[in-house]
This record gives structure tokens, C-alpha cells and sequence, in this order.
């Protein structure tokens, strides 16, 4: 089949048989079809090359097909690869271990599952279990997944409208300001807050803004909730967002990276003192078929240790540095079109004065070979998270066709204006 013909016939079924109206946006922004991920890009059925800034919405923090992942998976490809369920995992209790030791504070049970929404799931059930409480303070422009509960507390009413009534409980606050964490209350379970928010547009709350929470939780008996899935292991420049703040919640969620860009894996981590209320009665009070599978584990596994050495979230901070402070200086020049730059590593957001012209200077990206997307929740903010393992070389491309982007986006506002 040649190239075109290869395009037509998934585009065809996508059309059918999976998203119809999806597959047009992709296909108007001029997305093709991947056939490889190598390192930070991706190949299209064209042969074009692009260098990956959206980076699955930050899965591919250690690259596509990282060599060390992909062979510790082919490796255990040939003893086990699901869970007979019955028995002990070693991958499982070796993976728990290390993420034990490198979560913040009392931070020590894991439940595995698949997926950022499921480990949200989780989350949402132990923090009401643990406190018989049912009230769930979240945040405006948050983002913690689309299955009902942590929909839930999703703060976007577009994604939620249509769903209601949703779990009854949720409310929500204004995100990074201080005063709106007086919401958290006596009836509260816990508050979910991302420390930096991902899909609500790459948003860096003020400092002292975790602590404050930390401080409001402490004092109203409620749990604090990080939904890492996207802000953590090295994408903002530190193994976690929180981190920054040396802030540690009662429990935190983690997925996308954490299959290391090879098999979906997600995790919610959690204290002792939890795990005995939510599980001291019934060891089965939560359970997953597929989470904590000895391939996921695995490949979980030879990721924490890339993590754990050192040099991926160093990386992260300083081309992230550089990388922001590129942009910085194209907003100089842009500041009509382009109103704010913002992010912590390799978690950037570069936010438009108006709307539709993320759209445009997407099209142009992909044009100059460089792969990005706005974020779900606020279009006007285009998000970078390459992998963690880009170069300077890289960084520097991926800048100056953003420069070129909105050269070209700004003669075209001009003719159209
Ligand atoms: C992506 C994301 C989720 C949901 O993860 P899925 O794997 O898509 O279900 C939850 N929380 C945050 C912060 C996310 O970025």
C-alpha cells in the first residue's frame, strides 16, 4: 500500500468506527499516521520526522522505545507477562519498594492500575473510606480524568455537562489562591490538586500555595491529594512537582510516564495509617485485574531506575530553562499574539492573546516538523513536553520553528485582519 492509500484507509475507519469528528480536527491540523517512535520522534507514514514537543501529553518522558525499557520488556516478554493473580509478583513488590523510597514523606503503599484516571479512582475511594467524610474539595481548571469519579472532580463543566448527575460531593475552588483553601471544612474527605495543573493550561500555582494546603488539610482532619500523573517524575524539573515546595500529601497518583512510554502503568501511593482503614477489614476492598501485571511492572521498573540515576530530570530543568527562555524571547517579539510563557522544566505553556490561533501556529509547527498540541482545557495555551532526554541541538529546533511559526501566523493575522 502506498503512502496516501495507507492514510485514506485509517482515516476511512477512523471515521467509521472510531471518532469521526476527532479524525477530521487531526486531519484538518494535518496529522498523519505514526508508524515509528524513535527517541524524541516520530516518523509518519509519509517518512516525515518530527520532533516530538507534546511527548503524549508527558508519557514519553524517557523517549519513544527508551532501548533499557524496551529490552527489560522483551526480556520478561518471555516468562511472565500477566498476573495469574494468585501468586506473589517480584516486579510488583520490587517496583512498590522503589517507589517507597522516592515518594516524599510517609508515602509507602502502592496500588497499581493503568491509567491516570483509575489511580484517581483510587485515590477518591481511599480518602473517603479512610475519613468517612464525602465532601471533595478540587480546583477550577483541573484536570484528574473522564471515568465518573474523577470526572467528578474534574474542574471543566464542558467535559462534565453532559454526565450529570456526577458522584455527589465535589466542589471546587479557585486554583492557586490561598484564601479559597478556607473551603476545605470538618466534612471534608480531601482536597485533589495537581501542583502544577496540566490540561487547565500549564498552570504554576504561587509559592507557599501547597503548603497552605498542606496546613488547611492538617487542620480540618482532611487527606491531601497529589494528582502527579502528568507533573510528576522529572517532567517539571524535579522527580516530583511537589518537590519544589518540599511539600508531601497523604496520597499521590502517578501514571503516564510511569510505563516508561512502553506499557500503560499507573499507581496510587498512599500512607500506612490509610491503607489500615480503607484495607484493614478487607484486603480486596480495591482491586484491579490488570494493575501491577509483571510486564507493566517491569517496564515501570527500568524506567524508576533511569529516573533514579539522576541525569533525565537534570536534563529536564536546564533544557527546560533554555526552552523557556527561547520562547521568552519570541514573545518579546510577539507580544501582541503571544501573551504569556510559562512552566517548570519541560512542562511549558506558551498562552495566545486570542483564540484559533493555536490552531493556526499548530498547523506550522507540523509543517516545520515539530509535533505539539494545545492543552484540553484551555486551547489558547499550546503545551511542550518533549521527552526529558531532548538535547540543546533539539531545543534550539523546536524554538526557532516556533519563532518562524509565529512569524508566519502574524502575516497571516495581518491579511486576514
Ligand atoms: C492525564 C491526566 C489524568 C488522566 O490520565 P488518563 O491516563 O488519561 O486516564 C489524570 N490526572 C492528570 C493530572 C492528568 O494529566
Amino acid at each position: 500500500m502506498d503512502a496516501d492509500a495507507l492514510y485514506q484507509d485509517v482515516y476511512d475507519k477512523y471515521c467509521r468506527y472510531i471518532n469521526p469528528n476527532l479524525a477530521k480536527l487531526m486531519g484538518f491540523a494535518g496529522f498523519g499516521v505514526e508508524m515509528v517512535g524513535d527517541g524524541c520522534y516520530i516518523i509518519d507514514h509519509e517518512g516525515r520526522k518530527y520532533l516530538d514537543c507534546l511527548g503524549g501529553y508527558g508519557c514519553f518522558t524517557f523517549g519513544h522505545r527508551n532501548p533499557r525499557i524496551i529490552q527489560a520488556v522483551k526480556d520478561q516478554l518471555d516468562t511472565i507477562t500477566l498476573s495469574g493473580k494468585a501468586f506473589f509478583s517480584k516486579n510488583a513488590a520490587d517496583l512498590a519498594e522503589k517507589l517507597a523510597n522516592m515518594a516524599p514523606g510517609d508515602l509507602q503503599i502502592s496500588f497499581f492500575s493503568n491509567s491516570g484516571t483509575e489511580a484517581v479512582e483510587a485515590a477518591l475511594k481511599f480518602a473517603k473510606a479512610a475519613t468517612g467524610r464525602v465532601k471533595i474539595v478540587s480546583t477550577n481548571g483541573s484536570y484528574h480524568g473522564k471515568t465518573i469519579g474523577a470526572l467528578s472532580v474534574t474542574g471543566r463543566e464542558k467535559y462534565r455537562k453532559k454526565f450529570e448527575p456526577l458522584m455527589p460531593g465535589a466542589c471546587f475552588v479557585e486554583y492557586g489562591d490561598t484564601a479559597g483553601l478556607s473551603a476545605i471544612d470538618s466534612e471534608t474527605a480531601c482536597f485533589i490538586v495537581e501542583p502544577i495543573q496540566g490540561e487547565g493550561g500549564i498552570i504554576v500555582p504561587p509559592d507557599g500555595y501547597l503548603k497552605a494546603a498542606r496546613q488547611a488539610c492538617d487542620k480540618a482532619g482532611a487527606l491531601l491529594i497529589f494528582d502527579e500523573v502528568q507533573s510528576g517524575l522529572g517532567r517539571a524539573g524535579y522527580v516530583f512537582a511537589c518537590n519544589h515546595e518540599d511539600v508531601a500529601p497523604d496520597i499521590m497518583t502517578l501514571a503516564k510516564a510511569l510505563g516508561g512510554g512502553v506499557i500503560p502503568l499507573g499507581v496510587t501511593i498512599f500512607t500506612q495509617a490509610i491503607y489500615d482503614k480503607v484495607f484493614g477489614e478487607n484486603p480486596m476492598a480495591h482491586t484491579s485485574t490488570f494493575g501491577g501485571n509483571p510486564l507493566a511492572c517491569r517496564a515501570g521498573l527500568a524506567a524508576m531506575e533511569i529516573l533514579q540515576e539522576g541525569e533525565v530530570v537534570r536534563n529536564s530543568a536546564e533544557m527546560g530553562k533554555r526552552m523557556k527562555d527561547g520562547f521568552l524571547a519570541v514573545q518579546a517579539k510577539y507580544p501582541d499574539i503571544l501573551g504569556e510563557v510559562r512552566g517548570r522544566g519541560l512542562m511549558i505553556g506558551v498562552e495566545f492573546t486570542m483564540d484559533e490561533v493555536g490552531e493556526l501556529v499548530v498547523a506550522q509547527l507540523m509543517k516545520r516538523g515539530v509535533c505539539v498540541a494545545y492543552a484540553l482545557n484551555n486551547p489558547r495555551v499550546l503545551r511542550f513536553e518533549p521527552p526529558l532526554i531532548i538535547t540543546a541541538e533539539q531545543v534550539d529546533h523546536a524554538v526557532s520553528a516556533f519563532d518562524e511559526s509565529l512569524a508566519e501566523t502574524a502575516e497571516l493575522l495581518v491579511v486576514l485582519a
